[in-house]
């Protein structure tokens, strides 16, 4: 049967749901072209409703937090964006346990846990976005990241079930978590957190700020890369490098010896501050960021023989298109 957004929209008042909206404005990067249909979930249920929509329709599903993590193509997504509203951003704490929305903002989350004197999130803080988005892909940075706090995540899985995922089911590694078996939607985050004095926090909390000092301010998705595990011939090739045989090798540092950082295309550019990020300087689109992440990961290719894996997420679209 034919979907009718204007029905749909007048039977779930708490929800709202649009056709071709622009995806741009609601990501930190700001490029991309439109949603096929992007809708805000006010509850359990519309969600629910709004997943067997998107498989009885055959539309692809992304789900979107805060969108500072990710760069759609410039044809948009051909399918179903999901956002999760406000009645998914409650949090409540007991104890040393904060109970978090997934569409909560990081940053709230951590000003909650730092007034009752609780600690274990101070690598998130300046990390723009929702927990949901910090969880899927265990952000983080030098100081730890949000996996090592998470106790417990509600998810709805696509056929609309609700599962709660303990600790010990859940995966947590480098900017990589494995949540469920099955794809979902991540509802509520529980996180144990430690009591701790305001003093430590504050210190942690200062350390962690300035460890990413580096970061370049403006348009972005944060880093474009993960940090690749370094073989280990590489140092000895070059030991004037600095580089480390079995540790984490600094993407931009890679990128920055490829002569690439400061590269612009368009209104795209490697940052000129740090490499790893790239930065819409005004105007830029979806194809100018992509080409220069595609220059980037083979130019580091061909001089050291590493495959930088990327961390932005890039919603796929079927049948080709710009991404
Ligand atoms: C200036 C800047 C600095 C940054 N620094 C860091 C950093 O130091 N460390 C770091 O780890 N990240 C960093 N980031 C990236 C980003 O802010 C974080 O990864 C953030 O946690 C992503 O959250 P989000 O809500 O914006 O996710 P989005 O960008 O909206 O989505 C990211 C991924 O999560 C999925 N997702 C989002 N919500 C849900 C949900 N409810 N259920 C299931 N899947 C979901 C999406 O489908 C997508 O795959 C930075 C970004 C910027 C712009």
């Amino acid at each position: 049967m034919a979907f009718d957004p204007g029905e749909w929209a007048r039977a779930h008042p708490q929800s709202s749901l649009r056709l071709r909206a622009p995806l741009a404005p609601l990501t930190t990067m700001g490029v991309g072209g439109p949603a096929r249909i992007l809708a805000e979930a006010g509850n359990e249920e519309d969600l629910r409703e709004l997943l067997a929509l998107s498989q009885t329709q055959k539309w692809p599903l992304f789900p979107l937090g805060g969108g500072s993590n990710v760069v759609f193509g410039d044809q948009g997504f051909p399918g179903l964006v999901v956002r999760l509203g406000a009645g998914f951003a409650k949090m409540t704490v007991t104890g040393s346990t904060l109970l978090a929305g997934a569409a909560t903002l990081t940053s709230s989350a951590l000003k909650l846990a730092q007034s009752q004197g609780l600690s274990g999130l101070e690598p998130l803080v300046g990390l723009p976005g929702s927990l949901g988005g910090a969880v899927s892909h265990n952000a983080g940075g030098r100081l730890g990241d949000i996996g090592q706090v998470v106790n417990r995540l509600r998810i709805m899985l696509l056929d609309g079930t609700i599962r709660d995922i303990p600790k010990a089911d859940l995966r947590f590694a480098y900017r990589k978590a494995q949540l469920s078996l099955e794809p979902g939607v991540i509802l509520a985050v529980e996180l144990t957190l430690r009591p701790e004095s305001k003093e430590i926090i504050e210190a942690r909390l200062a350390e962690s700020r300035a460890l990413r000092a580096n970061q370049p301010g403006g348009r972005s998705a944060g880093c474009v890369f993960k940090n690749p595990l370094q073989p280990p011939n590489l140092s000895e090739a070059d030991p004037t490098w600095g580089l480390r045989a079995g540790e984490l090798v600094s993407a931009g540092r890679l990128i920055d010896l490829c002569g690439l950082r400061g590269r612009r295309l368009g209104g795209a550019q490697i940052s000129p501050q740090h490499a790893n990020f790239i930065v819409n300087q005004g105007g830029a689109r979806a194809t100018e960021v992509l080409a220069l992440l595609d220059e980037a990961q083979r130019a580091v290719r061909r001089r050291f023989g590493l495959e930088l894996e990327p961390e932005i997420a890039r919603p796929a679209v079927p049948g080709g298109g710009d991404d």
